[in-house]
């Protein structure tokens, strides 16, 4: 039987994907991480090129080791460890013009605006012009009720988290709080609000009603 949660979190997200329509983007609902890995696999068709960008999301709900089972799908994986940092710079350039893009977001609204702050900008580049079709995979536990909250959940949640988890020694990494630092390895440099697309559905929003990435 499902939780409370569970049955609030299913309801809260048809009323985003309802938003998200009138915004021209597609949304859709997977109860589990499961099964939003399955969902999103089907929707790259063989002789697909996907451009992977940094999603603690993505890597959580092995979406990678998935469509690496598939040969006839091409990723272009920046993180290749064997990538120096040019060859790794020179994947995100590839990417921008791949069939498409998979990430996360870092917070979506109620009324379906995207949330995104990145260091270096090719995942928002990517996410606003140039690969045919995104997708973006997002957790419930991003949802927040206003963009001044998905704003500020970016801010002093998701960035601080991503310093933690990557060991990248700005000062939140050490007090887990922004200090809106100026340092040359600062994670918050382009920030993207998405409030709608000119090419219906070019954005797909798979909202997953388990906690995801953060
Ligand atoms: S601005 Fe600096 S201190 Fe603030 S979250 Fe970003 S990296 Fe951390």
């Amino acid at each position: 039987m499902a939780t409370p949660q569970q049955i609030f979190r299913e309801k809260v997200a048809q009323q985003i994907i309802k938003a998200l329509e009138k915004r021209r983007l597609a949304g859709t609902y997977a109860p589990t991480i499961a099964q939003a890995r399955e969902e999103v696999a089907a929707l790259i068709p063989d002789g697909s090129s996907v451009f992977r960008c940094g999603s603690t999301s993505l890597v959580e709900m092995g979406l990678w080791e998935r469509l690496k089972d598939n040969p006839r799908i091409t990723v272009i994986d920046p993180y290749l460890p064997e990538y120096s940092p040019e060859e790794g710079l020179e994947a995100r350039r590839r990417g921008l013009t791949a069939d498409f893009m998979i990430a996360s977001s870092n917070a979506i609204t109620l009324d379906g605006k995207l949330v995104n702050l990145d260091g270096m900008g090719n995942r928002v580049a990517a996410m606003t012009f140039g690969p045919r079709k995104v997708i973006l995979v997002v957790g419930m536990n991003k949802v927040a009720v206003t963009l001044e909250e998905a704003l500020n959940r970016t801010k002093q949640v998701a960035a601080p988290m991503n310093c933690i988890r990557m060991n990248i020694a700005n000062p939140c990494r050490e007090t887990g709080l922004c200090s809106d630092c100026h340092t040359p390895t600062r994670i918050c440099n382009m920030w993207s609000i998405i409030e709608g697309q000119a090419v219906k559905d070019r954005i797909h929003v798979k909202l997953v009603g388990e906690d995801l990435g953060f």
